[in-house]
């Protein structure tokens, strides 16, 4: 040891001293970079000269993981060395900087990664956090059948994930379950075994069309009284249901004697089924259906055909049974400012916020241009730069003004934004002053919502709304809708949360998350092991 130790110590200081101090602190980088590059089986040399070659060769070697470890060892040495050092010169420092950079953005992408993975429990956690005896809930209701080889939780439950997992129609679904892989990992997330959609197609049209609408509105109040919604309500006071009416399908003629019909100027007749939804909306995007009532005529003789005001009656009576102590502001557009809406309203104790055309109750519009003169001072004007642009908002209120002993408050925003001119008016139950103004016209303007996040999500986001779920039960037909409403629920529950989001950075979408956590299902044994880990940590959702 003694000599051959002289020796190496003699050749170690000879081989410093021709490098100099920079040189040795090179060298020390460069053997801390090199380290990695043998780990990932790189060539072993210590040269620093070598590194960049060696980092190419890895990214065009196309393995993305040998790529990231690299990385990931290579950056540490530079971190540590930035404090109280010199700059290195030429390339490779700037590689070094590179480094930093990228060590950022890695970790980023590997949270991404870690939640993209984790996707399919993360829906899974969700469903149990809000929901735990989702199961217990279902198997409560009324089983009409005589043969039971499924439960009848599993065979709602698979219509529910029909609409969960974006399929748009049964056959789909079909098509889904017949992969063993896809059943066995539903079996094992989700404890759920998937019966063949003919089955569930059976029960369909067995089951009361107001069990499943029972059981929506149990979730719904669950919601309710967990707060998910408190935040977002009117003044700290009101939730805002949006209510309005859509087209769920068109059938041929004789389909059944409660279709509604309309006759074109040409004589064409066509026939339809509507249905009238009262959803809350929130201002993160939240879009729950509350209650459901079907649009249609009444089987036999009839002098008129049933319409949404109507519809909004018995729904309105639904919604005072299910809820009987919510403070709910309903939100309605242009068809609703009339005195049976007014008068239903104040019998349930509700507030309202109704869009106000220019031909709607003409002497309230009389009023409104006449006090106008000696109501100067309620205005306001406000400026808002957005996205490089400025957008110029005049605010004008009128309270209490008498129709037929409705007390009615009016309130309208101009909004100017370079060439264009916008114009929102609304009528109220409650009365508007400068500090809430706004807020009640984003609340009228919330109604576009019920729209948007509601029914353009489910008609052409994946869940079908407008497909014939079933041709010939309309019986099966409205419990399809149910279960879409509960899956539309649950998926928001989740796309909305802070497990979520953050996964939609730069251009990436919804729809491709939805893809590949289906291609999770069927191509990745999923494990049983680490959900129940998931399972005992505690999970926070939050909501913007
Ligand atoms: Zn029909």
């Amino acid at each position: 040891m003694g000599k051959t130790g002289m020796i190496f110590v003699a050749v170690l200081i000879y081989v410093l001293s021709a490098l100099g101090t920079a040189g040795a602190r090179e060298i020390s980088s460069g053997q801390e970079t090199v380290r990695t590059c043998n780990r990932t089986g790189g060539s072993g040399q210590t040269s620093p000269a070598e590194l960049e070659p060696c980092g190419e060769s890895a990214r065009q070697s196309g393995i993305p993981g040998k790529h990231r470890k690299r990385r990931k060892s290579a950056s540490r040495p530079s971190g540590r060395k930035k404090k109280g050092k010199k700059k290195k010169r030429g390339q490779k420092g700037s590689s070094l900087k590179k480094n930093v950079g990228r060590k950022k953005g890695k970790k980023e992408t590997k949270r991404e990664r870690k939640l993209k993975k984790d996707m399919i429990f993360s829906l899974s956690r969700t469903v149990s956090h809000y929901f735990p005896d989702l199961f217990d809930r279902i198997g409560e209701l009324e089983d009409c059948r005589k043969k039971r080889h499924y439960e009848l939780a599993e065979v709602i439950m698979a219509c529910v994930f029909m609409f969960i997992f974006k399929k748009g129609s049964r056959n789909a679904m079909n098509n889904e379950c017949s992969e063993d892989i896809f059943r066995r990992n539903c079996e094992r997330i989700f404890g759920l075994r998937l019966p063949h959609m003919d089955t569930a197609d059976k029960v369909m049209r067995m089951l009361d069309e107001s069990q499943l609408e029972k059981l929506k509105t149990e979730l719904v109040r669950v919601l309710i009284s967990r707060k998910t919604f408190r935040r977002y309500r009117i003044s700290g006071t009101y939730y805002r249901i949006a209510v309005d009416a859509t087209r769920v399908m068109n059938v041929g003629e004789g389909h059944c004697d409660r279709c509604l019909h309309r006759t074109s100027k040409k004589g064409k007749v066509t026939y339809f089924h509507n249905v009238l939804e009262a959803k809350l909306v929130c201002g993160n995007g939240f879009c729950i259906s509350l209650g459901t009532e079907w649009v249609e005529n009444p089987g036999g003789d009839y002098d008129k055909q049933d319409c949404e005001l109507k519809a909004f009656a018995r729904l309105a009576k639904k919604l005072g049974k299910d809820f009987p102590r919510l403070p709910i502001c309903v939100v309605a557009d242009g068809l609703y400012p009339n005195q049976t809406f007014f008068r239903i309203c104040e019998d349930q104790g509700w507030a309202w916020i109704v869009t106000f055309r220019d031909g709607n109750l003409p002497t309230v519009w009389e009023d409104v241009v006449g006090l106008q003169k000696i109501t100067e001072k309620n205005m306001r004007q406000d400026v808002i730069f957005r996205r490089d642009r400025t957008i110029l908002r005049a605010y004008e209120w009128i309270n209490n003004i008498d129709y037929h002993g409705f007390e009615l408050n009016w309130f309208e925003c101009v909004e100017e934004a370079e060439d264009e001119t916008k114009r929102f008016v609304y009528i109220s139950s409650l009365e508007t002053d400068w500090h809430s103004v706004l807020e009640m016209t984003e609340s009228g303007r919330m109604r576009w919502k019920i729209e948007n996040e509601g029914f353009d999500a489910q008609k052409n986001h994946g869940y079908g709304l407008g497909h014939k779920y079933s041709e010939v039960s309309m019986t099966a037909m409205k419990n399809y809708c149910q279960c879409m409403q509960i899956a539309h629920m649950i998926n928001q529950l989740f796309e909305l949360s802070s497990l979520f989001r953050p996964l939609l950075t730069g251009k990436m979408t919804v729809c491709h998350l939805w893809a590949y956590m289906l291609g999770e299902m069927r191509h990745r044994k999923l494990s049983l092991k680490k959900l129940g880990k998931l399972m005992e940590r505690r999970i926070q959702l939050r909501y913007e």
